[in-house]
């Protein structure tokens, strides 16, 4: 297989299409075109994430109509075409990607925060995410803007390159917190794919202690050999209680609740110390409540992030290219694209222990 400059691009291409609720069709549509500043990538792995199984049923804000969008956001591939001014990268270079681009004429955009784009999905004021208002990865090929791509090494394989987003959007919380989390104590609510991410960029900044908490034996065993400390099963302990005592009543530095559970919030309040802070990685579907009058009382923060902000995904692919954090180990299932609707089952119902699920729209290219 050749990816040279001369590369023959089809003018078709296969990919899944969201086509009605909940309804993904493999069709064969047009083969984007890179812009002056884009680069065209050969998909070579799309994770399916738990945004994707959310805006298959309910259409997200700026979301293109049924018939029209190609969903996927977590993707890694190959430059093989290339727009006229782009010289950061070259046709064959193995890449992954951030989903958002932003629009770059807002406040917010203007100021780095391009994840929370104040012009969000209006396409004609240049606004672009990948996977929610303009087409995403689940195709054989899709187009991104040069600001949203990054190189990856060659040691860091396609699916696990498809799953940069994720530590990008840890990394994204961490900064937001504050960083520099040395000898901190961290709890984790919720062994998901981003809590389990959690755990290892916490032990990869030196936490004092990092806890996991959750219900499910299997995912808090694959934390534990992730690097948490302590796991802690909610069915035999209680998280709160416990970690009051090991942290002589004080509680947590900082909680990290990506379990989206209605209880979640709560926990988290509860459990973090007086000035501590909250990063919400997970949300609840519907509206909960929990104590406010603690949190201002004690001065705890809570804090939110959008997406893999302020070029996270870049340092993302630093970490991983440094072996200290592993994504690997999350991956346990992939199917091809004919398969999407396996792999979204998969995924959803979590057969089989699924942790990430990725999908790969071209056979041949892994590891090319
Ligand atoms: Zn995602
Ligand atoms: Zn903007």
């Amino acid at each position: 297989m050749c990816y040279g400059e001369n590369m023959e691009i089809p003018e078709k291409m296969k990919a899944a299409v969201l086509v009605d609720r909940n309804v993904l069709a493999i069709r064969d549509v047009e083969t984007p075109k890179p812009g002056p500043a884009d680069v065209l990538i050969q998909v070579a792995s799309c994770a399916i994430c738990s945004s994707d199984v959310s805006l298959l049923v309910h259409p997200w804000p700026g979301q293109p109509p049924y018939g029209e969008f190609i969903p996927g956001h977590e993707y890694s591939g190959m430059v093989v075409a290339k727009g006229e001014t782009v010289d950061e990268f070259r046709v064959g270079e193995r890449v992954s990607v951030e989903a958002h681009y932003g629009c770059g004429r807002c406040r917010n955009c203007r100021r780095g925060n391009y994840t929370s784009c104040l012009n969000y999905g209006k396409r004609e004021k240049g606004h672009r995410a990948n996977g929610f208002t303009t087409n995403g990865g689940f195709a054989q090929y899709v187009v991104n803007h040069v600001n949203t791509v990054y190189p990856i090494p060659d040691s860091v394989g396609f699916e696990e390159a498809s799953l940069i987003t994720n530590l990008g959007c840890v990394l994204y919380g961490f900064e937001t917190v504050g960083g520099y989390v040395v000898g901190d104590r961290v709890a984790v609510i919720g062994p998901g794919p981003l809590g389990l991410i959690s755990v290892e960029v916490a032990k990869a900044l030196c936490a004092g202690k990092v806890y996991l908490i959750g219900t499910r034996a299997s995912r808090l065993q694959m934390g534990a050999a992730l690097g948490a400390d302590r796991l802690v099963d909610v069915n035999q302990e209680d998280p709160i209680a416990l970690i009051r005592e090991e942290t002589r009543g004080i509680g947590a530095d900082l909680v990290i609740e990506s379990s989206g559970s209605a209880q979640g919030l709560q926990m988290a309040i509860a459990m973090v110390r007086r000035m501590g802070k909250i990063l919400l990685l997970g949300f609840p579907e519907d509206p909960v409540s929990a104590d406010f009058a603690s949190l201002a009382k004690d001065n705890k923060s809570i804090y939110t992030v959008r997406g893999e902000g302020w070029g996270n995904v870049g340092r993302a692919v630093s970490l991983l290219a440094s072996g200290r954090v592993d994504l690997k180990p999350l991956i346990t299932h992939s199917f091809p694209l004919a398969e999407i609707d396996e792999g979204f089952k998969t995924f959803r119902e979590r057969i089989g222990g699924a942790v990430k699920v990725v999908v790969n729209p071209n056979e041949k290219i892994e590891n090319a």
